[in-house]
């Protein structure tokens, strides 16, 4: 197939373009370096099957190839980058998904949306099924993601009833590996490059609140299959081993070997109090469930973070 990924040079983005790839497809990457890296596909550029091109996708796209499927992946996706660019996280949500779909629908190709366990909001359901509405602060700091997305999921249904364009949602949970940006953040590259520079670890609030982490090969092998099925309406990937904040801080400083301490700092407004996909659906649906499991996980990430800490020094 003639796959266009955007977002593509993201952390999960360059994940599905090199995955794609070694499945034999031609995949073109768009992404406007906004919060994507180079580095992050200077690897899968000797690939003739590869393109990336700059664009940006909340501007009109132009695109003269044949195209059978497109993955809208574009979106600063931290909790820090998107209080950065909220202008530009709304934009990608909302303009960037119409026009991605507008082209989807032109190209007759298929469309996968890149949505969140964000549009759960801070939830009370608990895990959070696919059925729940959520928990959203519309006019909130996270807003400008979380409603970004619900609008995008929105049009995305929209374009699936009124134009009967092939969609899929997969909401996507904490995710975690090599690529993810090291002052992005989130809690995984926060406490990993903290342990490595042997510092202490900033526990947001008490640390009571969960999250559930899911490596990202296991994330990946669950959106492919989402591609390959026919269920449109959204479908959670994540993996549900659920944890408070504290004890990954305490799993990291193991996976790690650093004796470090843990420090208290606020917590950001509006944090959800507990994430935990329940992955029914894509258990039934998919057949899918995580297979690796935290530590595996971690084993695999702290190389990348080493390599990218050694080299600023
Ligand atoms: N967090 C933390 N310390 C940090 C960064 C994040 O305690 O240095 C907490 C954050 O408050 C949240 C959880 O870790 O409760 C996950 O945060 P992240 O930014 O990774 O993403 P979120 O799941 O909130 O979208």
């Amino acid at each position: 197939m003639n796959i266009i990924v955007t977002g593509g040079a993201g952390f999960l983005g360059s994940h599905i373009c090199e995955r794609l790839l070694t499945e034999g497809h031609d995949v073109v990457c768009m992404d406007n370096y906004l919060t994507g890296k180079d580095q992050n596909i200077k690897h899968l550029c000797p690939n003739p099957k590869f393109t990336a091109v700059k664009t940006d996708v909340s501007k009109h796209i132009e695109y003269e190839g044949d195209v059978d499927f497109i993955l809208h992946f574009a979106s600063p996706a931290s909790p820090k980058d998107y209080l950065k660019y909220p202008i530009q996280t709304l934009k990608v949500g909302a303009l960037g998904t119409h026009n991605t779909l507008g082209l989807a629908k032109a190209k007759n190709a298929g469309f996968l949306l890149a949505s969140t366990s964000e549009v759960y909001g801070d939830p009370l359901v608990h895990p959070q099924p696919e059925t729940y509405w959520g928990n959203v602060n519309p006019i909130g700091p996270r807003g400008v993601y979380d409603e970004a997305k619900r609008y995008a999921e929105a049009m995305t249904m929209a374009y699936h009833r009124a134009h009967n364009v092939d969609t899929r949602i997969v909401r996507i949970f904490n995710t975690y590996g090599p690529r993810m940006g090291v002052s992005d953040g989130r809690v995984v590259p926060a406490f990993l490059c903290q342990a490595l520079r042997n510092k202490p670890l900033t526990v947001y609030g008490d640390g009571k609140q969960t999250r559930s982490f899911c490596y990202v090969s296991d994330l990946v092998d669950g959106i492919v299959r989402l591609m390959k099925s026919s269920e449109h309406e959204p479908v959670n990937i994540g993996n549900p081993r659920e944890m408070t904040v504290l004890q990954f801080a305490q799993a990291i400083k193991k996976a790690v070997g650093a004796d470090v301490p843990i420090i208290h700092e606020p917590l950001p407004i509006d944090d959800p109090k507990v994430r935990q996909p329940d992955i029914t659906k894509a258990r039934r649906i998919l057949k899918w469930e995580p297979k690796v499991t935290l530590e595996e996980g971690l084993e695999k990430t702290i190389p990348y973070f080493k390599e990218v800490l050694a080299c600023e020094c």
